[in-house]
């Protein structure tokens, strides 16, 4: 039986962009150019001439690539590493892959955080990617990361391990609930799993099929998450400490007057993200 060959096999870098490009398009990927270039990236050492052709290696390395991601792998598992902030991290299926609407609330975080010595609680870490973006900006600062999942703390430890960060970091497997040590805190943060239960199966297939639903999913109307956390938050929180909580685009007022009534913070404050969707509840306690 012959083999039939791999495609990318000897042609030109600049050649196999486009094809792959259009192949990424034609599965139904949206940013197919920029994935291209990446994958392209990744099977390359550095970005080459673009007469330079694949050998067949590369070439054979980039097609496992590209029959992954045809399936609706999500790039970032298939790279293995993503980037959010200024951190390049480990990202694996047992994490949410870090969004750019998630940077928002890294903003808005650092807004709140005055003088140090501070103390950051995480809630539901996943890759770590908030806890260790905040302590890499702030290096007065030291943070306990909670998961549920024991496979998400690997992939948060090894995460501040390679970025050096670990020796402020702790963590701890556990609920939203659990014992903390190391609090009162500075500052909470949170990007809990806030999608109704029924909606997971309308998402896009890399993330119903592949990402985490322990990550995603918020019970009947989102908002499980919400109401396990807020009435512990006066709990966690120093007085004058803040918190800022990621939320879903049609959130905002709910978790808002939760973040009210029923657990007594104050100076709530709802925040857009670049896309001008409601995306993160902010405030204080008192
Ligand atoms: N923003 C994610 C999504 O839309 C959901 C994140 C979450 O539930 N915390 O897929």
């Amino acid at each position: 039986m012959t083999q039939k060959p791999c495609p990318w096999t000897g042609e030109r870098v600049f050649e196999i962009r486009r094809a792959l490009g259009r192949r990424l398009k034609e599965a139904g990927i949206q940013e197919a150019e920029i994935e291209a270039r990446h994958m392209l990236g990744a099977v390359l050492d550095e970005w080459p001439d673009p007469d330079l052709r694949l050998d067949k290696t590369g070439a054979q390395a980039l097609e496992a690539m590209v029959l992954r991601r045809e399936a609706r792998e999500p790039l970032s598992h298939i790279l293995g590493a993503w980037g959010f902030w200024s951190l390049d991290l480990a990202v694996s299926k047992d994490v949410l892959t870090p969004r750019p609407e998630t940077e928002r609330l890294i903003e808005i975080a650092l807004g709140h955080l005055g003088q140090g010595p501070l103390k950051i609680l995480d809630l539901g870490t996943g890759s770590g990617a908030i806890l260790l973006s905040l302590l890499q900006e702030r290096p007065d600062a030291m943070g306990l990361a909670v998961d549920r999942s024991p496979a998400a703390l690997q992939t948060a430890m090894q995460n501040a391990q390679s970025l050096k960060l670990d020796t402020r970091t702790m963590f701890v497997e556990g609920d939203w609930d659990a014992a903390l040590p190391h609090g009162p805190f500075d500052l909470v943060v949170s990007n809990p799993p806030y999608i109704a239960h029924d909606e997971i199966a309308t998402l896009e297939p890399e993330v119903r099929r592949y990402e985490p639903v322990l990550a995603l999913d918020g019970g009947m109307d989102g908002l499980d998450a919400y109401r396990a956390i807020l009435p512990l938050l006066p709990h966690y929180i120093k007085p004058g400490g803040a918190f800022v909580l990621e939320i879903g685009a049609d959130q905002g007022a709910a978790v808002s007057d939760m973040a009210q009534a029923q657990a007594g913070l104050g100076d709530i404050c709802v925040s857009q993200d670049l896309g001008g969707r409601d995306r993160v509840v902010s405030g204080l306690c008192n």
